[in-house]
């Protein structure tokens, strides 16, 4: 245990002095010198002379780093000109690489070749391997590059050779992360990185986690359909990107005004200086950024990577791209969004898959590693952001969830996280009550890890759902069933605190009711930044802008409690308990004037850089379009407006009784929603297809979020399915029509069922 912790703090540093060590594990100096004696000894460590500092007199300090029995990791890639291999020490640093021209095309000789140049690398704890095809379930799916490999299982084919685990990942997968590991990326949790070469191809880093969608194809840009009656696609769909902003198309265009080939290189160097080439490639940039900008109002990143042959940081594609981020996107969108240029060229694959290498080295256990004179460490000891812990947090709980009794040590494996997050992560949820220590489910062999799962039965949940007619409250057990549930009428007003207000008063009176073991979660109709907790959102809602609610509700309860955006919420509700239970890839769409989207990806919510994930109802539908509050022209939100129904509601006469919700004073927006609702629900058939051609919009405008990320489900809750499954029917069928064919396969679209509890239920969830 405490090797351990020498260990990581070597392998965190890369280099250090003793008496820093000291002072980072808070261990007695002779401790410490007896444990690093111990791990010298073996290898683990090795000391070097330090430069001189000439500060102090006497003997210089001799700085520790990694020795040669600590092992390291190896990262490769298979292509069909032979396989790059990398080797890496436990610290990240890049000891060799080399190319290896060996013969690909029979899988089994290359397979043998490949296996043999990993174990010549010595002692290796993990290895990752890239492969220029596309991988599904773990076997080699057909493809051009490397078409006899089609049917292999090449992780295990490889791990049978070399003796430890091998995972073998797509190599575009592995780009993304070499460009977080080693690239611009860096520091990033949320990332779209572009690929702009033979076709467009995205991959997504949502959370910190690579995701890979429902059906694992996740990231189809080059098919998102730019242009409904553009020309004829391979996938079979119509005007996609690929078949207008691609490298070859642009090539193509230049070749025709040069009248001669025209290579990458030449191309970049023409746009510099000939103002029609610089168009052609502009152009193309800006079709790629009204893409990109849709992806950026709806998963929020806080970085565009771009790569690919014709891509250079000054060129008119990156140029191309940012106009159109600025102008399709929401201001504080375009504010938090980066936009990068890859500069790790054809390495990125190479060093994504040392970082994944590194990534699934086991977490540390300094004790074996000076047994067995070697050890994987921790990969980070720093101390995580509010949001990454978040995200832990979620990833610890949803592993416990309905595994009952794990031990920490299982935990450990399953979310792949260090160590000591999960230990003290492990501890505040112990505190918060969500977790409690338990026996063994049976008995285990060896040193005994302490279990966990989930607290049943303690305190009660509450959760409290802000939304236009009042506030919800629903009080539930420890497990999440449902005791109480009440709705206090609160218009909402152009003023954000009476109604916080008054949910924080409805907070505290619960609280009291239910004890100090009770948890508070608030749903609130903004998105909330996940770093600072604030609302940011001047363009959504002014009237909440700048508050920090969770700090004003907290203040008034004297207890923590957790603020989370409504449409994420109803998201997890419905994956948890609703429409899309089973599936761990959602797409909750609320179609009602203020469309807003939530996003479960892998199990998780996602949330984005500043908590704008989502924000469908501002991506463009016509560029000469309705002013929207946000300050764009042509939203989605500014088209769904009682104006936008106006023609329909004028002269039409109210079809009596079964007025949905209309009893709850409508709030400001509300009148004409209300109209629309009770004529579609009594049968009037314009108001109906009103409401199915509102949902073949939406479908029509999301398609493209659904085409990368890839959901198993798309949920479609919101009023307007208070008057039936008209805005569900046009939302399946614009999806079926738009998204591109891999996306729509197998693709459910479903009615919510939880209706307007989602939110407050989603509320109960996050506590759980
Ligand atoms: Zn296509
Ligand atoms: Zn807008």
């Amino acid at each position: 245990m405490r090797r351990d912790l020498i260990f990581a703090a070597v392998r965190e540093a890369g280099r250090i002095s003793r008496a820093d060590l000291v002072r980072r594990t808070g261990m007695a100096r002779m401790t410490v010198n007896s444990l690093v004696a111990d791990l010298l000894a073996a290898g683990v460590l090795a000391e070097e002379a330090a430069a001189p500092t000439g500060e102090r007199a006497g003997r210089p300090a001799r700085s520790l780093t990694l020795g040669p029995a600590a092992g390291g990791v190896v990262g490769a890639v298979i292509s069909a000109d032979g396989v790059r291999v990398a080797e890496a020490d436990l610290t990240g640093s890049i000891l060799d690489e080399r190319h290896h021209h060996i013969d690909t095309s029979d899988p089994v000789t290359a397979l043998d070749a490949i296996a043999s140049v990993i174990t010549g690398t010595g002692r290796v704890w993990s290895t990752v391997a890239g492969l220029s095809a596309p991988i599904s379930g773990g076997i080699v799916q057909s493809s051009s590059v490397l078409p006899g490999w089609a049917g292999i299982a090449p992780a295990a084919e490889l791990s049978r050779r070399v003796g430890h685990r091998v995972i073998v990942r797509n190599d575009a997968d592995l780009c993304l992360l070499g460009e977080v590991g080693y690239g611009v990326a860096a520091g990033h949790q949320d990332v779209c990185y572009l690929r702009v070469a033979t076709g467009i191809g995205c991959g997504l880093l949502l959370g910190g986690v690579v995701h890979h969608g429902a059906t694992g194809v996740a990231g189809e840009i080059g098919h998102v359909q730019v242009d409904e009656t553009g020309a004829l696609c391979h996938c079979g769909n119509r005007g996609c990107l690929e078949t207008i902003a691609s490298p070859r198309q642009i090539l193509a265009a230049l070749e025709t005004g040069y009248g001669a080939p025209i290579t990458a290189e030449q191309a970049v160097e023409l746009a510099r200086t000939d103002a029609t080439a610089e168009r052609i490639m502009a152009d193309a940039g800006r079709m790629i950024g009204r893409v990109v900008a849709a992806l950026a109002n709806g998963i929020n990143p806080s970085l565009v990577v771009l790569d690919g042959p014709l891509i250079s940081s000054d060129g008119p594609i990156v140029s191309g791209v940012v106009e159109s981020l600025h102008r399709y996107a929401q201001p504080e969108v375009v504010e938090s969004t980066a936009v990068r240029v890859s500069a790790l060229g054809g390495r990125a694959a190479l060093l994504g898959a040392v970082g994944a290498a590194l990534r699934a080295t086991p977490a540390a256990r300094g004790e074996r590693a000076f047994a067995s004179a070697s050890s994987p460490a921790p990969s980070s000891v720093a101390a995580p952001g509010r949001r990454e812990r978040l995200v832990r947090r979620e990833m610890i709980v949803e592993a416990l969830r309905g595994r009952g009794s794990t031990a920490r040590s299982d935990l450990v494996k399953i979310t792949r996280l260090p160590r000591a997050a999960v230990v003290d992560i492990l501890a505040e949820l112990r505190h918060d009550g969500v977790v409690e220590l338990c026996a063994p489910a049976e008995p285990r062999a060896g040193r005994p890890s302490p279990h966990f799962r989930l607290t049943a039965g303690g305190g009660r949940l509450i959760g409290l759902a802000l939304a236009g007619p009042g506030i919800r409250a629903v009080v539930a057990d420890g497990t999440g069933h449902v005791e109480e549930s009440l709705t206090v009428p609160f218009p909402m007003s152009n003023d954000s605190h009476p109604i916080l207000r008054a949910t924080a008063e409805m907070a505290r009176e619960l609280f009291e009711r239910h004890g100090p073991e009770a948890r508070i979660a608030v749903s609130v109709p903004s998105p909330v930044h996940p770093e600072t907790g604030r609302f940011g959102a001047r363009s959504v809602l002014p009237m909440f802008s700048g508050f920090a609610p969770a700090e004003e509700i907290a203040t008034a309860v004297g207890r923590p409690v957790l603020v989370e955006n409504n449409a994420q919420l109803a998201a997890l509700a419905e994956m948890r308990r609703g429409a899309a239970r089973g599936s761990r890839d959602v797409l909750y769409l609320k179609a009602d004037q203020h469309t807003g989207a939530g996003i479960v990806a892998g199990g998780r919510m996602h949330r984005g850089a500043i908590g704008y994930a989502g924000e469908v109802g501002h991506l463009n539908v016509r560029d000469i379009g309705p002013l929207c509050i946000c300050g764009s022209r042509g939203c989605l939100s500014a088209f769904l407006t009682p104006a936008y129904f106006g023609a329909l509601l004028e002269n039409r006469p109210s079809a009596g009784g079964g007025s949905p919700g209309s009893q709850l004073a409508a709030g400001i927006f509300r009148t004409g929603e209300d109209r629309l609702l009770s004529l579609a629900s009594g049968g009037d058939r314009p108001a109906r297809r009103a409401l199915l051609d509102a949902g073949r919009l939406i479908g029509r405008i999301v398609a493209p979020l659904c085409d990368v990320l890839n959901p198993g489900v798309v949920v479609v809750g919101g009023r307007f399915v208070e008057a039936g499954a008209f805005v569900v029917d046009g939302v399946r069928e614009a999806l079926m029509r738009h998204c591109a064919p891999s996306a729509a396969a197998g693709l459910k679209v479903v009615p919510a069922e939880l209706g307007s509890d989602a939110e407050v239920l989603g509320a109960i969830e996050m506590l759980l």
